[in-house]
């Protein structure tokens, strides 16, 4: 079925508001995304009818919370189509999944000498936990190089995979430059010499059909806030045999089986993760996201969002003085690019004062920017909420830009 995008909009409050008195045209959604009324709506009820501390209390309304926990639980597992809920995590987000991987590692799987293996497109968040972890332990990061389009280099990798490789992890989609990775050909090589690897989805589970045990990953992190549901709400995925070997990354409540003063045995997956009391009505927030995803139609979105990012692509390439940074064949959703010689953070906030909210600067992606040697890059990225009008306007507006500085 065909996406009625003003449907859509109406579902999404804060779009109707004017900043500086102008419609709000938001282009930052790689940042985060807007919450429909859904979402909320489920929050509300949450404080309203089902309130109290989660697997702990026998009375009603606990048992009842627990539930509805346990439910979403299932619920975002049959989303990436993971096969036992167990397996699915919740954490903060998707930097807080990763951490907890990387830290896991760190304790007791990670040996001086041994190799963990990244790319040059990585956020700071499947970057730094990984170079702490082998500061830690002696052992070493590998980063796979790009070509000039913004790929990465599969042949590169395919000699970077060696019998020190401990863990692959890598972005499913670029934040920076909206390349999708071969993440099925990295996964297989990598498994072909029993490496395990983790998929930072964070920009990807938002705009790709996820099947975890299709692609055989062996974790899988992404950001509830990302995909339309509440901050602080994050997912990790991990097959049950990883998350088995893994140490506990946080300890206090809710974590444990027995304590004494002398020791503690600690609870059985997910829970052994899951110290302190969780983030219930984010976790509940989540789920009706993507009830409310699939209510509108996956496929629909997928296609809808496509066409959009085609068209802005477009129009932006054939604009005077804009460079698009980024030319991999598989892109989605964001589009990186420096207008002109004016600096990403002058555009921006130039937009910024015609009413369109876009990111400018090095998107926690330093590295990456360093080595394409730019100041930074100004960045639109998509959601299925946004139109051709609203592009046009962005063309527009970069046009008045330009005028200002010339
Ligand atoms: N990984 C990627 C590719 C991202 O784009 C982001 C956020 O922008 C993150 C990780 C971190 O996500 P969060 O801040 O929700 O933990």
């Amino acid at each position: 079925m065909k996406l009625d995008v003003n449907a859509v909009r109406n579902d999404f409050p804060i779009l109707q508001q004017k900043i500086y008195g102008k419609p709000l045209i938001y282009l930052d959604n790689a940042a985060t995304t807007q919450k429909p009324n859904a979402v909320m709506q489920a929050i509300v009820r949450y404080y309203e009818t089902l309130n109290s501390n989660v697997h702990r209390g026998n009375h009603l309304l606990s048992i009842q919370a627990t539930d509805a926990m346990e439910r979403a639980r299932n619920r975002i597992a049959s989303f990436i189509h993971a096969p036992h809920p167990e397996e699915i995590i919740f954490t903060r987000g998707t930097t807080e999944s990763i951490n907890l991987v990387a830290q896991g590692f760190a304790s007791s799987l990670l040996q001086p000498g041994d190799e963990v293996i990244i790319s040059a497109l990585e956020h700071h968040s499947n970057l730094v936990p990984w170079q702490q972890a082998c500061l830690r332990t002696g052992a070493q990061l590998k980063i796979i190089p790009l070509d000039e389009s913004g790929q990465i280099r599969l042949g590169d990798f395919r000699n970077l995979l060696s019998e020190k490789t401990r863990i692959v992890a890598i972005a499913h989609v670029s934040n920076v430059l909206g390349t999708i990775l071969p993440v099925q050909d990295i996964i297989d090589l990598a498994h072909r010499r029993g490496i395990p690897v983790l998929i930072d989805g964070a920009q990807a589970v938002q705009h790709l059909p996820i099947d975890v045990s299709q692609l055989g990953c062996d974790f899988y992190a992404f950001s509830g806030h990302k995909i339309y549901g509440p901050t602080g709400i994050g997912i990790l995925y991990g097959k049950g045999s990883w998350l088995e070997k893994i140490p506990p990354f946080q300890f206090g409540g809710e974590m444990i089986e027995i304590v004494s003063f002398e020791k503690t045995t600690f609870n059985e997956i997910p829970f052994k993760f899951e110290a302190g009391t969780p983030n219930v009505e984010g976790i509940i927030g989540l789920a009706a996201a993507l009830d409310y995803l699939c209510q509108i139609g996956l496929e629909s979105i997928f296609k809808y969002e496509t066409e959009l990012f085609e068209y802005a692509l477009h129009k932006l390439s054939r604009l005077d003085d804009v460079r698009i940074i980024g030319r991999a064949k598989d892109r989605c959703s964001v589009i990186s690019f420096l207008l002109d010689h004016i600096h990403p953070y002058d555009t921006g906030t130039l937009l910024d004062q015609m009413g369109i909210a876009v990111r400018s600067g090095n998107h926690c992606a330093q590295p990456l920017i360093d080595l394409l040697n730019l100041p930074g890059t100004v960045r639109v990225s998509l959601s299925f909420y946004n139109t051709r009008e609203e592009i046009d306007i962005l063309i527009t507006a970069l046009q008045k830009v330009k005028d200002i500085f010339q």
